[in-house]
């Protein structure tokens, strides 16, 4: 039984209902991290769920909103017997080394174990039997890496965009796929009012563009903005201009079944 589990739906400003963006990714009883912003463990643990079951963290990126819990994460866990997989971009995994050797939290004598991992662009992991990830360009930040989920089991697959402009390559990606999680970081006027957003997120009004001429079968906006002031249900209307397959605009410790 797989299941996705977000543990943050918000960009980098966090409001009172939505901190920032990460995802848990469950198959069987291991889990994935996807980013590690904030309050990790206690986020696990309120799903009722082991931390010491992630046996991979990827890294999309590393602006803070993403990447700044990764010290915290690893020290709550440095006397236990845990090896943990932090895969990245090259640039991601090299900044990960250095922020945790910073804290003293790769010395000799810690128990966890941590293995960096550098993946390319279009290069593939198998991170467990039946789930496989590819790598793929996202236009954010030289360190960014979207990642291709393959579920062997369910058959199903998932392209998660991190944060990212518009691109049709990963559009092409997602092309007919059963779940697309993408940025969507605020509804198009305020990309109108602050033409620098174009460069580095995506609108709504564009996400339910493209997604329709992709052909998802589920598309999961995130990374919504707190800095702005908007409602979700301009959100769900923009990209419903367009976009008329199934829809899920997730909430934190919302569980999605694959
Ligand atoms: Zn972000
Ligand atoms: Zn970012």
């Amino acid at each position: 039984m797989s299941g996705l589990y977000f543990l943050g739906t918000g960009g980098s400003v966090a409001t009172a209902e939505r901190d920032n963006t990460s995802l848990l990714v469950k198959q069987g009883q291991e889990l994935i991290l996807v980013d590690c912003p904030g309050s990790i463990l206690q986020k696990i643990k309120r799903l009722n769920f082991n931390p010491l079951k992630i046996s991979a963290v990827l890294i999309t990126h590393i602006h803070t909103d993403h990447v700044y819990g990764l010290p915290s994460f690893v020290h709550s866990l440095m006397f236990e017997d845990f090896l943990v997989r932090i895969y990245g971009s090259e640039e991601s995994v090299d900044f990960c080394r250095k922020l945790l050797d910073m804290f003293h939290l790769l010395k000799e004598g810690l128990k966890i174990q941590i293995e960096f991992l550098s993946l390319k662009p279009g290069e593939r992991a198998q991170l467990m039997d039946s789930l496989e990830i590819r790598t793929f360009r996202a236009p954010h930040h030289s360190s960014s890496l979207g990642y291709h989920f393959f579920f062997r089991k369910a058959r199903k697959e998932l392209i998660y965009s991190g944060d990212t402009a518009t691109d049709s390559l990963i559009f092409k990606e997602a092309k007919e796929k059963d779940f697309l999680i993408h940025d969507c970081s605020a509804p198009s006027r305020f990309f109108q009012e602050h033409p620098s957003l174009y460069s580095m997120h995506t609108h709504s009004l564009e996400l339910g563009k493209f997604s329709k001429e992709a052909g998802v079968k589920c598309l999961i906006p995130c990374h919504f903005f707190g800095e702005f002031k908007y409602s979700l249900a301009e959100i769900e209307e923009e990209i419903r201009r367009s976009y008329q397959g199934e829809l899920i605009i997730p909430r934190d410790y919302q569980e999605i079944t694959i």
